[in-house]
């Protein structure tokens, strides 16, 4: 009488999780692994058909219900199994969204019930009782809509059973036996219905992990998509966003903004001289000298090629050609010798101050024009505009 418990591992909960994340998948090892899935429910099916068969066996040995009656009961039930695990493996679950077919295996479990609940009223409980089994299983795939469609069904079988027959639906006690095997349907069920409830807490648990695991995950993409790949900055998008944010808040609290563009000078000689791989380098030491000199509020990010931009919120012109004129010295005196013997990087920059007319493509203008004069004057120097 005990139906369709499965005994699945958290293993296969996990991967049930997997397929509850996404339904759609239809990879063949996603077919494989449900395939598996669902052939380890028809396992735990069969050995519930057989437990229950056997309680039915001790009504039959008090003479309660005839021997056919168990035995149909098993063998109905295993019909039903065997049905199902022929459309599983012939892959037909596969083409809906519930693999298992969960509505038509509920609603084939519960008819059989019921004409056993007819056939053989006088252990009517022993079969209600299945029908909580079935409900718990079902629990743990169906949507709303379906979960109250075979409620519907269920319904209207009990009325039908109780209120539209007389049929004495009942649990025999009489005797030691009958006591016993009465006793033996609710445990079996109950005890199903506890591994059921454990296996649907494990998945709940699984499904609790893998959101965080994806927020996770969510947050780190989001991270890459706004930075730079080899220097670890921002990247030209996001630093051109930040822009445009610092601008607005500058003006919105009425304080100064300054920016730097930073570009590394003669850096096509040290690629020529030492090879792409090491200017890569290069650019990567330079944005983590960058990164250890400047204010948790500046922002850091690769404008092009070996030209940064540094945003510097709250600092007026002065301090902030103070702190250029400070990463130009760390820079042009960090050991540049672990790339190549003597090898020299100095940089240049074009700092400036937001004006009230400016927008961001003026400010960007008037910061390149800065650098441009730090380079026509020689390299290895700010320029102000
Ligand atoms: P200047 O002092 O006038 O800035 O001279 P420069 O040689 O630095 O300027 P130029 O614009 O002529 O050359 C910039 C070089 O930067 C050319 C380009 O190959 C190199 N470059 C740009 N991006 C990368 C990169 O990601 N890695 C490497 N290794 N080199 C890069
Ligand atoms: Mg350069
Ligand atoms: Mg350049």
């Amino acid at each position: 009488m005990n139906t369709v418990a499965t005994s699945l591992p958290e293993r296969n909960a996990a991967e049930v999780a997997d397929l509850v994340l996404m339904p759609e998948a239809a990879a063949p090892e996603v077919r494989a692994r449900r395939a598996w899935q669902r052939r380890q429910m028809y396992i735990g099916q069969v050995a519930s058909y057989s437990l229950g068969a056997s309680v039915l066996l001790l009504y039959a040995h008090d003479g309660v219900i005839s021997i056919d009656i168990a035995s149909l009961f098993w063998v109905g039930g295993l019909l039903i199994i065997g049905t199902f695990t022929v459309l599983s493996e012939a892959g037909v679950g596969d083409k809906f969204s519930d693999h298992y077919l969960t509505v038509f295996q509920i609603s084939a479990h519960m008819a059989l019930q019921f004409v056993f609940l007819l056939s053989a009223p006088t252990i009517g409980i022993a079969f209600i009782c299945v029908l909580f089994l079935i409900f718990a299983f079902g629990t743990l795939r169906m949507t709303s809509p379906q979960a109250m469609l075979t409620w519907a069904l269920a319904t209207a079988g009990l009325a039908a059973v109780f209120l539209a027959s007389d049929l004495p639906i009942g649990m025999p006690v009489a005797t030691r036996l009958q006591r016993t095997a009465s006793m033996l349907c609710f445990v079996l069920v109950i005890g199903q219905c506890a591994f059921l409830g454990l296996f649907g807490a494990t998945l709940r648990k699984i499904l609790y992990r893998r959101s965080i695991e994806l927020k996770a995950a969510y947050r780190r993409i989001e991270e890459l998509a706004e930075l730079d790949e080899l220097t670890g900055s921002y990247n030209r998008r996001c630093i051109m966003r930040l822009l445009d944010t610092e601008i607005e808040k500058s003006r919105r609290t009425s304080t100064p903004c300054a920016i730097a563009l930073i570009d590394l000078d003669w850096f096509k000689r040290i690629n020529d001289a030492h090879g792409h791989p090491v200017g890569d380098e290069v650019l990567r030491t330079f944005a983590i000298t960058i990164f250890a000199n400047i204010r948790p509020a500046d922002s850091f990010g690769r404008y092009g090629g070996e030209e940064f931009l540094l945003l510097l919120p709250d600092t007026d012109g002065d301090a902030a050609s103070r702190m250029l004129e400070r990463l130009r010295r760390v820079v042009a005196d960090l050991d540049w010798s672990a790339f190549s013997p003597g090898m020299l990087v100095t940089i240049s920059a074009g700092v400036v101050t937001l004006r009230d007319v400016d927008t961001a493509d003026t400010f960007l203008a008037r910061a390149d024009s800065a650098l441009y004069s730090a380079k026509a004057q020689g390299r290895n120097r700010i320029a102000t505009n």
